[in-house]
């Protein structure tokens, strides 16, 4: 399984119409846009993964990723991740890359990466998440035509300056869907974005009152009220309101900074997004100490069709998948299963607001090539070669062979005690893939959470 040739494309898959997210006011998105990237090992086993990117700006990524990622095995997840802390000391986030690692080993033991953590078939629930903020009326159209389609449930986004028009938002929709419909609102607050317009900066008192408001009106979870390193804050208002507090979709520095979140309890629900929070071994890590803290996990699945894949796994393998929906993210007309997940054979379609579990191997898609050359620009190829060449320009031929020497014996090495291991029955991925149980939820207020 060890790497041998590393692909790098930007990809940007035009929008059939613009989409107005509601975490960066005033951007009209017209693509989807990511780094995608493309491992494959010496037996030819393919791995694929993306990192959502605003532009080019991963253009020097592979100069980085080549040297370090070049000769380790895809199944050796702790030198993995060991290689990604090395090449983030310097201010990468590159925790997205480990996802095709999994897929690699998925596919190469014929199992989807679900199945790895200890998960079954079968399939999860989903609910519709949309993306733009809307006024009543308009939301109440959007909602009516998800719960046509077979949803049970939808989160609402509220980014106004002026509270009375969030609150005019969510008393209109509760109105009009009655109690049965459940409802999440995401005040998109964590990492808030005013880089195009000027975007509302909420405090812990407005949290808490919108909070109050929407508890009374039924609503199941408020999401991000307050920035995503306000953990005082976020302590204060989850232990002064009956609300149930989400958040934590886009903490880079996994277990660590999330431990420190249920430590303070900051929040009912976590959602890492194994894109952000460090990869899926990292992700399941946290997995675990959520369960151990007793409070829920559901992930961020905002990014793009590969995003979705790689939490929808972590996810139907975790004790949440049977009472805990997954985010959808949907929302018409700019943001739809086509374009979302644009480069996929097959977009994620729902059933009725449920999405059967992929069987494949792996992360349990596969790529179009024909969509890749329309709408991916392949801006670096690694292989042992090619990085041979380029070091030997860099540094001279003498001392290029001689740090390929090193390196290739650290390899050999590694190779050798992974192989020592497997031989006496020890699996290199078993610390990492630990069956996570459940543990009792009383302290957490999560009684009445779908
Ligand atoms: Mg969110």
């Amino acid at each position: 399984m060890r790497i041998s040739d590393i692909t790098l494309w930007h990809v940007s898959v035009p929008l059939r119409a613009p989409f107005y997210p509601a975490w960066i006011p005033g951007l009209a998105q017209t693509e989807n846009r990511f780094t995608l990237v493309r491992l494959v090992t010496a037996s030819g086993v393919e791995g694929w993964s993306a990192g959502p990117a605003m532009e080019r700006e991963r253009q020097g990524l592979g100069a980085l990723l080549g040297p370090y990622m070049l000769g380790e095995r895809a199944d050796d997840i702790a030198s993995v991740r060991q290689r990604l802390r090395e090449m983030s000391y310097l201010g990468w986030h590159l925790g997205w890359l480990e996802a095709a690692c999994w897929d690699i080993v998925g596919k190469a033991r014929g199992v989807p990466v679900y199945r790895l953590l200890g998960g079954t078939p079968g399939r999860v629930q989903l609910y519709a998440s949309t993306g733009d903020v809307r006024d009543g009326k308009q939301r109440v159209v959007e909602l009516e035509k998800r719960r046509a389609e077979g949803f049970a449930a939808a989160k609402l986004r509220v980014h106004a300056f002026e509270e009375a028009d969030d609150l005019e938002q969510i008393e209109t929709a509760r109105a009009a869907m009655g109690p049965e419909f459940t409802m999440g609102i995401d005040a998109n607050q964590g990492w808030r974005v005013a880089v195009v317009a000027d975007a509302p900066l909420w405090n812990v008192e407005r949290a808490r009152r919108f909070a109050d408001r929407a508890f009374e009106l039924g609503y199941k979870w408020l999401e991000e009220p307050l920035a995503n390193d306000d953990y005082p804050g976020m302590s204060e208002l989850r232990a002064s309101t009956r609300m149930a507090i989400a958040g934590a979709e886009l903490n880079h520095h996994g277990l660590p900074e999330i431990g420190g979140m249920l430590q303070q309890r900051c929040l009912d629900v976590y959602q890492p997004d194994a894109v952000f929070a460090g990869g899926i071994s990292e992700t399941w890590k946290i997995v675990a100490a959520v369960a151990k803290a007793g409070a829920r996990y559901t992930p961020h699945t905002w990014t793009n069709g590969i995003g979705f894949a790689i939490n929808l796994q972590v996810f139907a393998a975790s004790p949440w998948r049977a009472d805990t929906l997954l985010e959808y993210p949907l929302s018409e007309p700019g943001w739809v299963p086509e374009q979302r997940d644009g480069l996929l054979t097959q977009p994620w379609l729902h059933q009725q607001g449920w999405l059967d579990l992929p069987t494949a191997p792996g992360l349990g898609f596969s790529i179009d090539p024909e969509q890749l050359r329309r709408h991916g620009h392949c801006f670096y190829r690694g292989t042992k070669l090619r990085v041979a060449v380029r070091a030997v320009l860099d540094k001279g031929i003498k001392t290029a062979k001689a740090l390929g020497a090193v390196r290739d014996a650290r390899l050999a090495a590694r190779h050798a005690q992974l192989d020592s291991q497997t031989a006496a029955g020890v699996d290199p991925l078993a610390e990492f893939v630990q069956p996570v149980q459940a543990l009792p939820r009383s302290d957490w207020k999560l009684a009445d959470l779908p």
